[in-house]
């Protein structure tokens, strides 16, 4: 089978690797439908973090299983699954926490831009639809595997309340999918901060009330125009730089919450700063197996469509251009088709 490797800043290949196939009694073993390129991505094809020898890559999936080992009972093959870029056995004390991406055996995904893929931790990890879905629902359903898990996630550890106010930081997917959240769990006014036309755009479109184009001290200062002086209740960071996180925590109110989803970046937290702030502060990566019932639900009643974030489709032999693509902003998301 063929998936992408990278070899070096800028260098991701299309390469014929060997077929994954069944290491442990608990794996399972899919054929792609759809895959895409994450922002995080981004990070090695930039040289921000290190590539020191050539790895595949791709963590974001859904599938048709082909073979699952002997410990696999929830799904079987020919099934449509939904999986997490973090697989768990979702049973162990941090799983039944609902932490199932602090998993006791989690293994974090890292093949996946490839024609077939080996998931471990299959059985806790997996979620088949009922029937096999419409193609027109996999971006979706692809979206819900990562960047709408991440931004679902950033609002509940921002604790999102029907009425409240909450602020988005950040207009790639995750914080896109971040405003979806917002709004399905009740906030009243939603504000996005964002400096691009066809993101402030979509984010309207997916619920924002507000948009904000102001970074830094200045954006906050706007949000604080927008919230009778005080900040908002709550903050989804979604970004993962010293900027963006500054600029959640001052955005918040006395007492608000920031959800951080944004993988850090050089981020360091004044401690006497966040003690006098009263900002509640929770992030990670997201449980999406936590929330994948629910949200694969949402997208097949068609109550939220999150697949609108892929503004890009390739063929997965052009997976390189998703990333140039995307590292050049012009997409926001590219989705890859085997
Ligand atoms: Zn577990």
């Amino acid at each position: 089978m063929r998936g992408a490797v990278i070899h070096a800043p800028g260098d991701v290949r299309f390469e014929t690797l060997g077929d994954p196939k069944i290491l442990q009694p608990t794996d399972a073993i899919i054929r792609t439908a759809v895959t895409c390129v994450c922002g995080s991505d981004l990070w090695p094809w930039r040289g921000l973090d290190a590539t020191d020898e050539a790895h595949p890559m791709g963590h974001e999936y859904v599938g048709f299983v082909e073979e699952v080992g002997a410990e696999v009972t929830a799904v079987e093959p020919g099934q449509f699954v939904v999986g997490s870029f973090a697989t768990s056995d979702n049973t162990c004390a941090n799983c039944r926490n609902g932490f199932q991406s602090n998993c006791l055996n989690r293994e974090f995904m890292s093949t996946c831009q490839a024609e077939h893929v080996r998931i471990p931790n299959a059985q806790g990890t997996l979620v088949a639809t009922g029937d096999v879905p419409d193609e027109e629902f996999w971006p979706g359903l692809l979206a819900v595997s990562d960047v709408m898990g991440t931004g679902w996630y950033a609002a509940d550890a921002a604790e999102v309340r029907p009425g409240s106010t909450a602020v988005v930081v950040g207009d790639g997917a995750v914080g896109l999918c971040a405003v979806i959240a917002a709004k399905e769990m009740g906030a009243e006014r939603i504000i996005a901060m964002s400096r691009h036309e066809s993101r402030q755009r979509l984010a309207r479109e997916f619920g924002a009330t507000d948009i904000v184009t102001e970074r830094g001290e200045d954006g906050v200062a706007r949000i604080k125009d927008l919230t009778d002086g005080i900040g908002a209740d709550s903050v989804l960071e979604c970004v993962g730089t010293a900027q963006a996180m500054r600029q959640a925590l001052h955005a918040a109110r006395p007492g608000g919450n920031v959800g951080f989803v944004g993988v850090p970046h050089e981020v360091a937290i004044d401690g006497q700063e966040l003690f006098f702030s009263h900002v509640g502060l929770r992030g990670g990566p997201a449980p999406v197996r936590r929330y994948l019932p629910d949200l694969i639900d949402r997208v097949l009643s068609g109550r939220i469509d999150p697949g609108r974030v892929f503004d890009l489709t390739l063929p997965l032999d052009q997976v390189a251009e998703g990333y140039k693509a995307m590292d050049e902003r012009r997409a926001i998301k590219a989705l890859l088709r085997p």
